[in-house]
């Protein structure tokens, strides 16, 4: 299966293939504070399973266990 994502502009896109690795629901404070909501929902591909268009960034925080996140 194909999953394509976009930010709100469109300048930034991902497609994905295959099924993901991982999904998950959090409900710590960062994942509040990224959706706004109780909880995020988070899904995980390999990094063969996606790719990318237009400008990106990379933000790296470390999750309760101390682990880059
Ligand atoms: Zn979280």
């Amino acid at each position: 299966m194909t999953r394509i994502a976009h930010c709100s502009c469109g300048s930034l896109r991902a497609e994905t293939a295959g099924e993901p690795i991982m999904v998950g629901v959090c409900h710590c404070i960062a994942c509040q504070r990224r959706t706004g909501a109780p909880f995020g929902v988070n899904v995980f591909f390999s990094r063969t399973q996606v790719q990318t268009e237009g400008d990106n960034k990379v933000f790296i925080r470390g999750n309760s266990q101390g682990r880059p996140v």
